[in-house]
Order: structure tokens, then sequence, then C-alpha cells
């Protein structure tokens, strides 16, 4: 397991961190400032400061990308269905045109919520059936601009707004099912957040290994979490054992940034530069 100790030469900074304290490029900044050599960019983020404009500042200043955030949102009705793909083809431009190492997938919920307009749906059944269908035909066009996808499965409570892809077994298998071979092009991204209540992880770690490991995302789970979205936890305050994912997902072979990435209205409301010098001083200590 690397040492982290000394160091912050592996941490990346999801821009979703410190989105109310400044734009994009405002933000890279600040990273750069502090000695941070990753971020991973929200495509809201980089559309406000124009898509142009996001690529140079990442350049000028030196930094890689940790992962693009987000392609998916694949469930919609008939009439949505286009723009979905369309949408994910865009999403995939975007993070090429960044040189982002990898799209990550929030592959959403029921159509309802994840494609405004479309018609109403009970049938989870379905929507999970549509997220494989779409991410095999998006897998193609990822493969013909080496893109890699990330499909990254979100805590259950959010299988109906955001995610149907709730576990790690789950998406691996999805994985599996559809690039069989392991082209190398899709894989998972771990967010702790997310997945530190499932008995299985490690044992699905494991499994992925090297090739499906594309992304870890580290942020703490709060007791009590007081918002389902908006409650997230500097690493460190909570209850999810940091240092023992890390360790799982390094013993794979997982050479790449952990990117701190933390929904928080606490967070939000200091100051940008606070706000990084902690997640510094934490993914020193306790990640
Ligand atoms: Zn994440």
């Amino acid at each position: 397991m690397r040492d982290f100790s000394s160091d912050h030469r592996f941490l990346s900074i999801n821009t979703a961190t410190v989105r109310k304290q400044g734009d994009f490029v405002a933000i890279v900044e600040a990273c750069a400032r502090h000695g941070i050599r990753a971020v991973s960019p929200w495509r809201d983020q980089v559309a406000h400061v124009g898509l142009d404009r996001a690529v140079k500042a990442v350049r000028d200043a030196g930094l890689d990308l940790s992962g693009y955030c987000r392609g998916g949102m694949f469930t919609a009705d008939a009439a949505h269905r286009q723009q979905a793909r369309d949408d994910n083809r865009r999403a995939v431009d975007e993070a090429k045109a960044l040189s982002a190492p990898c799209l990550v997938l929030v592959v959403g919920g029921l159509p309802q919520y994840s494609r405004p307009g479309s018609a109403p749906s009970r049938d989870l059944a379905a929507a999970q059936a549509m997220v494989e269908e779409e991410i095999a035909a998006l897998l193609d066009y990822a493969k013909s601009a080496n893109m890699p996808l990330a499909v990254e499965p979100l805590h259950p409570m959010y299988a109906a707004d955001r995610a149907c892809v709730n576990s790690t077994r789950q998406a691996l298998d999805i994985c599996d099912r559809i690039d069989p071979a392991g082209s190398g092009v899709i894989g998972v991204a771990i967010d702790t957040y997310h997945v530190w209540w499932d008995f299985e992880l490690f044992d699905q770690i494991r499994r992925a290994g090297r090739k499906r490991l594309l992304a870890f995302h580290v942020c703490d789970w709060l007791v009590p979490t007081r918002d389902l979205l908006l409650d997230r936890g500097m690493m460190g305050d909570g209850v999810i054992d940091l240092p023992k994912a890390r360790a799982t997902v390094e013993a794979e072979g997982f050479g790449g940034y952990v990117e701190v990435e933390i929904f928080s209205e606490d967070w939000w409301a200091r100051p940008m530069d606070e706000v990084l010098a902690t997640c510094i001083e934490r993914f020193r200590t306790v990640v």
C-alpha cells in the first residue's frame, strides 16, 4: 500500500467538492496552488466556463484528470432515448478533449427521474435492463474513441432517481456480460461512500482486478446522515474504513489517483483554501 503520510501527489479533487466556492477555472488554479496534481471535473462546471477554456485551464496548470463526471442517466422512455444516447456520446467526446482517463457513469434510475419528461414507471427491472443495453451501445463508441467507461454503483437509496446499479457485484456482472474478454475499455468506479456497507465489497474488488478498477473515490459516511445527497463527510469524520478499502484496491494493482468527492452544504460554506487544505491533511492521515 502506498504511503501517503508525507505527500499528496496521488490526491485528486473532484470539482463538486468546492463547486459553490468558485468556477472551474478558479478551482483548477486553487488546486495548482496547493500542489494538487489532478482534478475530476463535472460536465456542468466545464460547460459553465466553456470546454475550450476548461481544456486550456487544465493544461496551463499542468494538471491530470482522474475521471470525468459524468455520463449515464441512460434510462428514458422511447421519446427520450435518443437524447440520452446523443448526450452520452457528447460526454465521451468531452472526456477525450480533456484527456480524462475514464468517463464515470451514473447510470440512471427510473426514467422519469433520469430523463425528465419521460413517462413514469415503477419497473426497476426494466430500467436495469435498459441500462445494460445502453452501456453496451455506448461501449462501441467509447472503444472507437479509446475512452474507458467506469460504471459507478451508487448507494441503494438512489435507486429511484440516480442509479439502479447499486453494488459492485451488479456493476461487474454488467461489465462481464457486455465485455467478457476484458477489453480494458469498461470497468468500475469504486466510491467508498456508495459501497462501504456492502459485505461483498472486498471480494468484489478482488474479482474486479486491475483491469476493471478504473477509479477510486473517497469521502466519509456521517452518523447520522442528515441529507440523502448533500451530507457527505470529510475523510476521518465518519465510519468508513478508508485505509482498508484503499489497501484492497491497491493490492489488485490500482496505482491511480485517489479522488476526494464530497457533496456537503457544510463544506461548501467554507473557503476553498480551507477545504483543500483539509482534504490534503486528511488524505495524508486517514486515507
Ligand atoms: Zn463518486
